[in-house]
């Protein structure tokens, strides 16, 4: 099955800015299209349909905030970011006034860029879900459609094992729940495996959600019993 890209313009006039920009958006799996000015990027637009648009504000001919208008009168959804220059503040502010999402402050890590882009995309892609295939717990949150959990509003990458253990603590908080029912809910009651394989789930989510895994706050254990996921109580 072909993947589906997201597809990003980078408008910059500074050709080495620019090339570099695209070079690490390409390899973190964008589609991307360079544009050195705000007039080149109107002729391609209609065609490319970028779901992203990275737009320096020091431009010649149509600056970066007046492409900016324009584009966010056209789309709602497509996620525009600034680049501005270091010290002019004001950019930033005039930036998302005229409906930028987010601005980045030039000289800047690509990869902190590329964390703005999914940041900004999974906003947009969050007003449009059905609720229902959200569920939300303190600062928490997993998307059965997409099989994806967050934490701080950053994707923490699970299995799809620990990923249905997720999803079943998150319709069960604050219960205490025995390894066999865990393993009857998240692996069925055909099941016949070794019960440790819950404890060596769970230890392995704890390493990738708990700010300390060795004094796990989010997944407590239940001594005697099992697990519980603390919620509101
Ligand atoms: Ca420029």
């Amino acid at each position: 099955m072909d993947e589906i890209k997201t597809r990003v313009l980078v408008v910059e006039d500074e050709a080495s800015i620019r090339r570099f920009i695209a070079l690490n958006l390409n390899r973190a799996g964008f589609e991307v299209m360079e544009a050195e000015s705000s007039e080149m990027a109107l002729e391609i637009i209609n065609e490319f349909k970028p779901m992203v648009a990275i737009l320096d504000v020091m431009l010649p001919g149509i600056d970066g905030f007046t492409l900016c208008s324009y584009l966010r009168s056209k789309s709602s959804n497509m996620v525009i970011i600034m680049l501005t220059a270091k010290g002019q503040d004001t950019d930033k502010i005039s930036g998302l006034e005229i409906g930028a999402d987010d601005y980045m402050v030039k000289p800047f890590n690509p990869m902190e860029l590329i964390a703005r882009i999914n940041a900004n995309l999974r906003k947009i892609h969050n007003v449009r879900k059905p609720l229902e295939q959200r569920l939300s717990l303190l600062d928490m949150e997993i998307d059965k459609d997409a099989q994806r959990f967050y934490r701080k509003g950053e994707e923490i990458e699970l299995t799809p094992t620990e990923f249905a253990i997720m999803e079943m603590f998150f319709q069960n908080p604050d219960k205490a729940l025995s390894r066999h029912e865990i393993l009857d809910l998240v692996w069925g009651k055909n099941y016949f495996g070794d019960i440790k394989i819950v404890d060596v789930n769970v230890r392995r989510i704890r390493e990738k959600i708990e700010d300390d895994p060795s004094n796990p706050k989010i997944i407590e254990t239940v001594w005697g019993v099992g697990y519980r996921l603390r919620g509101e109580k």
